[in-house]
């Protein structure tokens, strides 16, 4: 099954089966970079026509939106882990039971140092516009879409980790374990590296055309916090694009201007 929103591509098994045949003329086939990459970026489809650089444009996938989260820093509750396990829930992922166990979005716990003010914020995959997960990434598996998500593609995915040390945010995690209990919406598999998905199998089911939203923001207003939410940050009518607009907003080190689309607020 392919990652929501890719296209049809090689399988993984049969991308490192050509891969080894172009090592067959002298390369090394994982030798940093060189020739993983040049195979990826002549696989990776319409890599430059849309949504920027890095983009890339699927069916499903709309080059006018640019998805996004904001988050409200002042509504979050310390404590308070029900985007984790909505998030857990929606996409079959196991209680994480040691540090380096997978977890899609996290709580963080903050302090002010000057003014000494505590409060916590969930962080997730910031779905950056200039990703360097997808830079780093050999085999093209980490890739953005036309409307802004940032996704892994298992089918293509070694497992190399790359994409891992790049980010800056640790928004993603490898799966060191057999994969059981799959949620048909969310593909999974050992030896891949996932991440906030942006609950993408909703948007290509058409759900947040109908003011649907993310199972992590659904969950925030279902406990009475509304410190999430989705939407549109392209669209000068949304909710989002509004309050991003009128309330100084900021995003997590906005110095290494990789553009998310993961606003705060009250930071
Ligand atoms: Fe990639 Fe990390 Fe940015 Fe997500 S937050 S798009 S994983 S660099
Ligand atoms: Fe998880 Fe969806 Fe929230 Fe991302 S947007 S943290 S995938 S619930």
């Amino acid at each position: 099954m392919n990652t929501p929103g890719t296209p049809s591509r090689p399988s993984r098994r049969a991308f490192l089966g050509a891969a080894a045949a172009t090592g067959a003329t002298g390369a090394v086939l994982l030798a940093p970079g060189i020739q993983l990459v040049e195979v990826a970026q002549a696989a990776a489809p319409n890599a430059a026509s849309a949504g920027g650089p890095g983009a890339t444009a699927l069916p499903g996938a709309n080059p006018r939106v640019r998805w996004g989260l904001l988050i409200d820093t002042t509504k979050c509750a310390p404590g308070c882990t029900d985007c984790v396990s909505a998030c857990r829930t929606e996409h079959g992922l196991p209680e994480p039971k040691r540090r380096t166990d997978v977890q899609w979005i996290r709580k963080i716990e903050i302090k002010a140092i000057d003014t000494g003010r505590q409060g916590s914020l969930p962080v997730m995959c910031q779905h950056c516009a200039k990703p360097p997960c997808v830079d780093v990434c050999p085999t093209g598996a980490s890739f953005k879409r036309a409307d802004g998500v940032v996704l892994v593609d298992r089918h293509l995915c070694i497992g190399c980790r790359y994409c891992m040390m790049a980010c800056p945010y640790k928004a993603r995690s490898f799966v060191h374990e057999p994969v059981t209990d799959q949620k048909p919406d969310a593909p999974r598999g050992m030896g891949c590296v996932e991440s906030c998905t942006l609950c993408v199998h909703r948007i290509d089911a058409g759900h947040m055309a109908g003011g649907g939203s993310t199972a992590c923001a659904e969950a925030c207003t279902k406990a009475g916090h509304g410190a999430i939410l989705f939407g549109d940050l392209n669209d000068p009518h949304s909710e989002i694009s509004r309050r991003v607009k009128e309330i100084r907003s900021t995003v997590l080190r906005a110095d290494l201007r990789v553009e998310p689309g993961v606003h705060y607020l009250g930071l």
